[in-house]
């Protein structure tokens, strides 16, 4: 039995067989083959070549049409690479010769290539590598699919064990066969955790060396609640994580009262308690939790996990399947959000040194109008189906957020010209995610109707703490002095200038913290489904008062450490209420 400790990610207990897959960098076994098969390997290597040439084709021209000639041309460099026929010949006569599978073979001799190319004194052709490494990837992609394939297509229910996961993976991850996952990096606020708390997978990150000791076919335990992973549990280990078990679920069960219950407290304050989304497909999971409305759509997962741009039509049809599902209620769209750690395969984004500090999402589409205005058109045509509100990620300053007003005006314009309906009055509001946003909302505040506290960013940002850093999430504290004091200066300045503040980032859903926030006056909570219900109990269970004398105490404290202490001992004082009123 061996137990391992990490992150929790996503809550829920589950047991089952372990799936371990390795990251892509890992190395392709090498794998004898017969005399006989090899006109068989080398018509698969060709076939992979053929579609891999097919794809790059239509990506080429889908990008020269939808972002110009200029970005276009990248892969006419990659076709090149595509038809080099000493590679491609090179790759045949060693499959002849050494009787290996192609996959290594391609593998080695792109290698070779890449290291050559590297030792060249020429910028040019170092920057070609780049260009190998990309279609090297495609070539595999179509000869041994990725780890997307076994995740989308998996036969058997499994626990995946993996160095990492992809929010684009997590994102496809057959919710029946894949009964929860394990990475050996990652941290609780990314994306690859959030998306497998909405689609209501227990998950532990950043265990480090979780594909070590795991072997596949292993027995584990995954306590996404707890942060634990067991493998090859003993019979009383278990027995106990079934109690476990059945107390998570009984906990759950008795949670579902709340469901349609109003989000009030017991001095009457209301609160709009709402949902964030990544897919149009968690729908029933919001329906089922009883949200007010949905908080946060990412809408940027509909970009992933494709070779192409979703157009104007495709998007409007999802946004407007969400918003006429939600009927009266609100659905805050938020602009799609690249860069960071969510990236399409297609389009030609440079590998960054600090992806989260880089051109990611305002400063994408704002770089590339043609893109965004088709995202803001689907949305102004969306709105006309319901209650539909719209907010920007990553607003640093007001010169962005003007210029991405002034693209929508343009889009307004165009659409009535053209007699399409959309919602006149739609909310526009801004992520306050950036410090420098925080600290200038008083500027901002003249350009929206409401502010949105992505706190993911915002606490990464300002304890300058990477998000998806396993060996520093320790100093990842929302309760941090500075977060609450930041959080408070965002809520009392849109307060002053008549707006109303939400929250949307993971903060928002950790019940802990919830009087706090309360407190604080956050007009809107909005976090994964399976999270509203205890917050909501808790909101019912106090008044406003006591959670404004709450927060004026916690805002005392000097560490996070305190703060949670502090609310933990308040929680159980909230929830006693409960059990009394039995
Ligand atoms: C946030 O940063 O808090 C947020 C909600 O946005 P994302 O997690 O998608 O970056
Ligand atoms: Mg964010």
């Amino acid at each position: 039995m061996k137990k391992l400790k990490g992150i929790a990610a996503s809550p829920g207990i589950v047991m089952g067989r372990a799936l371990v897959i390795g990251s892509e960098d890992i190395s392709i076994p090498k794998k004898t083959i017969k005399e006989s098969a090899i006109p068989r390997e080398i018509t698969r290597f060709e076939d992979a070549l053929t579609k891999t040439r097919a794809e790059i084709l239509n990506i080429r021209d889908k990008v020269t049409h939808e972002i110009g000639k200029e970005h276009g041309d990248i892969f006419n460099a990659h076709l090149l690479v595509i038809e080099d026929r000493a590679l491609i010949e090179e790759v045949i006569n060693q499959i002849k010769k050494d009787r290996l599978a192609c996959d290594y073979i391609l593998s080695q001799v792109l290698k070779k290539y890449m290291e050559s190319f590297l030792k060249i004194d020429d910028e040019y052709l170092r920057e070609r590598v780049s260009d190998i490494n990309d279609v090297g990837r495609r070539i595999m992609r179509h000869l041994v699919g990725t780890q997307k394939m076994p995740l989308a297509e998996l036969k058997e229910k499994a626990v995946i064990v993996a160095y990492d996961l992809s929010p684009s993976d997590t994102a496809i991850m057959h919710r029946r066969n894949v009964i929860g996952f394990v990475t050996d990096i990652g941290g609780r606020t990314s994306h690859t955790a959030i998306m497998a708390k909405s689609l209501e997978i227990p998950a532990v990150v950043g265990i480090e060396y979780a594909t070590r000791e795991i072997k596949d076919g292993d027995v584990v335990i995954v306590d996404g609640s707890g942060g634990t992973v067991i493998a090859n549990p003993s019979l009383i280990e278990v027995q106990k994580y079934k109690q476990e078990q059945t107390r998570y679920d009984e906990f759950n069960k008795a949670l579902k009262k709340f469901k349609d219950l109003p989000c009030i407290t017991a001095d009457g304050r209301r609160i709009e308690l709402s949902a964030n989304i990544e897919l149009p497909e968690e729908m029933d999971s919001v329906i089922s939790h009883g949200a007010d409305g949905i908080g946060l759509y990412r809408t940027e997962f509909l970009y992933m996990n494709r070779v192409d741009l979703p157009d104007e039509e495709e998007q409007y049809h999802a946004y407007k399947k969400v918003v006429s599902r939600m009927g009266p209620r609100p659905v805050i769209v938020r602009t799609f959000d690249l860069g960071g750690d969510k990236f399409l395969s297609h389009l030609e984004m440079p590998k960054e040194m600090n992806p989260f500090l880089g051109w990611r999402a305002i400063r994408f589409c704002l770089a590339r109008p043609e893109i965004f205005k088709q995202q803001l058109r689907a949305i102004l045509r969306a709105s006309a189906h319901g209650k539909l509100r719209m907010m920007y990620p990553m607003i640093s300053g007001i010169a962005e957020l003007k210029e991405a007003n002034q693209l929508l005006k343009e889009c307004k314009t165009e659409l009535k010209s053209k007699k399409i309906a959309f919602d006149e009055k739609m909310e526009v509001g801004a992520m306050i995610e950036i410090p420098s946003a925080a600290i200038t909302c008083d500027i901002l505040a003249a350009e929206v109707d409401f502010f949105s506290i992505g706190t993911n960013d915002l606490i990464q940002y300002a304890l300058a703490v990477d998000r998806i850093n396993e060996k520093i999430a320790y100093l990842y504290e929302p309760a941090h002095p500075a977060v609450l004091r930041l959080v408070k200066m965002i809520i009392e300045t849109g307060h002053s200038k008549k707006i109303w503040v939400g929250m949307c980032g993971e903060m928002a859903g950790d019940a802990v913290l919830t009087p706090v926030l309360l407190g604080l006056g956050l007009d809107e909570i909005s976090t994964s489904p399976v999270l509203l219900p205890e917050i909501k109990k808790i909101i019912r269970l106090m008044s406003y008062e006591e959670s404004q004398e709450i927060a004026r105490h916690a805002l005392t404290l000097t560490t996070g450490v305190d703060v949670v202490h502090f609310l933990k001992q308040k929680r159980e004082e909230i929830l006693k209420r409960s059990r009394s009123k039995k």
